[in-house]
């Protein structure tokens, strides 16, 4: 299978960012996804497409990529992920029979770690990864093509999570995890069945590190609360759960967890006493929902 072969069929999912149309393999010695139109896309060489018409945004830097990965390798998030593919397991088992692949776009994902994973478990999805930074999309795709078949189809694109080149109701699954939603994007990309399957931080998130932290700390809790409410105001929630794990974690680990917490950065961190935590909990609050009717 040559490298962009994977996009051959996309145009039922991605249309061009700039009129709308579907989009299809084409273009001098097919490299890029083009519209009828001729709106032109090139396929970089690691296997993704630009398809955000602003300014490149690049927010991650090749230590903090290195130091997640650690992360995630460890498995410290493997709970979370677990959570989201029993779902998708229990509802593809219902559609086994429908002949087309069930379209799943992971919107936000960063350097692709729950698409990736989710492709090595599956192989009844037609899996699509989104970030508005292109150096995580380059990351997820380059990391993506050295780990065999399944992850190597996975679609990656780089757009605006509030204005997704998706063409509306072509997606059973919308992925949203610890990132920022955009409720009424999600809505419109969604068919009439498909379910948003997102992850906010729980309260017990990292809380060895906000306790050891706390004195300069502002506000004690995580007011997450308010995520979940609002989720319920714009999907028909159909499942609930706080996912939960507590890790111990060696020094390094503890360092990188202080230095990947968007809730400390705005902390002098030379203040505080870090070697009293010796564990951290991983928490989420998994939401899954239907689109109102
Ligand atoms: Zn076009």
């Amino acid at each position: 299978m040559g490298k962009f072969d994977k996009y051959e069929g996309c145009g039922k999912v991605l249309v061009c960012p700039v009129c709308g149309d579907a989009l299809q393999l084409g273009g001098p010695q097919v490299r890029s996804l083009v519209c009828s139109v001729g709106h032109s896309f090139d396929l970089a060489k690691q296997g993704y497409v630009n398809l955000y018409r602003g300014k490149p945004i690049n927010e991650y830097t090749k230590e903090s990529f290195q130091e997640r990965q650690v992360i995630l390798q460890r498995g410290m998030y493997a709970h979370l992920l677990e959570e989201i593919c029993s779902f998708l397991r229990k509802t593809l088992e219902s559609g086994m029979d429908s002949v087309e692949k069930k379209v799943l776009v992971d919107a936000g994902c960063g350097e692709g770690y729950y698409t990736r994973e989710i492709a090595q478990q599956f192989d009844h999805l037609q899996l699509y990864g989104t970030d508005l930074s292109r150096d995580s999309i380059q990351l997820a795709a380059g990391t993506a093509n050295g780990m065999g078949a399944g992850p190597a189809e996975i679609k990656w694109f780089v757009s605006d999570i509030s204005k997704l080149p998706v063409a509306d109701g072509s997606v059973d699954y919308v992925l949203d995890i610890f990132t920022s939603a955009n409720y009424q994007e999600f809505q419109r990309v969604l068919g009439e069945e498909g379910y948003l399957i997102k992850i906010i931080p729980g309260e017990g998130h990292v809380k060895e590190l906000r306790e050891a932290a706390k004195d300069q700390l502002y506000h004690k809790e995580y007011k997450e609360r308010k995520g979940a409410a609002v989720f319920a105001e714009q999907f028909e929630l159909v499942e609930q759960k706080i996912v939960s794990r507590t890790f111990s974690v060696s020094p390094e680990e503890r360092d990188i967890f202080i230095r990947m917490t968007p809730l400390l950065f705005a902390v002098d961190k030379s203040k505080i006493d870090w070697s009293t935590v010796t564990e951290i909990t991983v928490e989420g609050e998994l939401l899954i929902g239907k689109k109102k009717r």
